[in-house]
């Protein structure tokens, strides 16, 4: 199918940008990597007024290291993150997670911005951004504002974005000494969206866990911090008996969704895999 017709704007600044969008409101699109929306365009799921596409504006496409820690430009490319020295250093949690978007020639045009903004409850990128108690900046007309990551994302592709803003940034704090970050998901094939998957950071004292951040995708309408699992492992060892105590408390924290893809029990289980997956190797790194 090919989309219903719509007016094309390319601005080349934030002042134009928030023009367009007061201009058109609900009835006009930003467009970035448009790995998400074309397809919604071409299959008429949206029949917006107008694309209002930012990727000619200025300053959005930068990684920099900061004395607070990264921050990331909404228009960075997943492949840019995936090549960056800066995002392996500073925040390598997102660098395990980017093979698993798509595939190559979907992560050459998808924006992390795109991505935080679109919010699919199967996006790794969400998941990463909560796990590492990011901040997602945001601009409008009369300014920006930072949202905790872990308030930013409100339910199925819904976002505290207000209309006229847009996402500009994400800011990834330094990390404390200590943590260490794992990522894994199932999917049926390499490059699916995930059945279920988990970002994780864990910080270890000795040999037991002093404090860990679970943060699962695709188990619910939004990344999921899974804080009771985080508290059966806190002061222990990530032994079998802790790991089988945290995956009973992951049981009632979750209501996952069921669909052809699988069962909310399959999904509950696969989380449960996960969880001890993930823990027992970063406890395993980290001895
Ligand atoms: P676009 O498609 O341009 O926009 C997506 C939505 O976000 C639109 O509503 C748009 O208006 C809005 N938007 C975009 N940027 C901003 C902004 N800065 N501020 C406010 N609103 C904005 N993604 C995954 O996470 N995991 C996967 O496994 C995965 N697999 C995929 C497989 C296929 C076959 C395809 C086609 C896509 C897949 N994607 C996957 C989606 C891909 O990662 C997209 O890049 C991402 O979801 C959206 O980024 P984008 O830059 O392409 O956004």
């Amino acid at each position: 199918m090919k989309p219903a017709p719509f007016e094309y704007h390319r601005p080349a600044s934030l002042a134009e940008t928030f023009d367009l969008l007061d201009r058109y409101g609900d009835d006009g699109r930003i467009l970035a990597g448009g790995q998400s929306l074309v397809p919604t365009l071409n299959m008429r799921l949206v029949t917006p007024r107008a694309v209002i596409d930012i990727n000619r504006l200025p300053g959005l496409d930068a990684i920099r290291a900061t004395p607070e820690g990264l921050t990331i430009g909404a228009l960075v490319r997943h492949e840019a993150l995936e090549r960056s020295a800066l995002v392996t250093e500073h925040a390598s949690l997102i660098a395990m997670a980017i093979p698993h978007v798509g595939h190559a020639a979907i992560r050459a045009r998808g924006t992390i911005g795109g991505s935080l903004a679109l919010a699919d409850p199967a996006a790794e990128l969400p998941a990463c951004a909560v796990a590492l108690q990011a901040t997602i900046r945001v601009t409008g007309r009369r300014g920006g504002r930072d949202i905790a990551a872990a308030d930013f994302f409100r339910g199925i592709y819904t976002t505290a974005l207000e209309p006229g803003e847009i996402v500009t940034a994400i800011a990834v704090p330094r990390a404390a000494a200590g943590w260490r970050w794992g990522f894994e998901e199932l999917a049926r094939r390499h490059g699916d969206f995930a059945l279920a998957g988990l970002a994780a950071g864990v910080r270890l004292e000795g040999a037991a866990v002093a404090e860990a951040w679970l943060v699962f995708f695709g188990v619910g309408t939004k990344p999921v911090r899974a804080r009771a699992a985080e508290a059966a492992l806190i002061g222990r060892r990530a032994d079998t008996d802790a790991l089988a105590a945290a995956g009973r408390a992951l049981d009632g924290a979750l209501d996952p969704p069921g669909d052809i893809h699988g069962s909310p029990a399959l999904r509950r289980h696969l989380a449960r895999v996960l969880l001890a997956r993930v823990v027992s190797r970063l406890a395993e790194e980290g001895s």
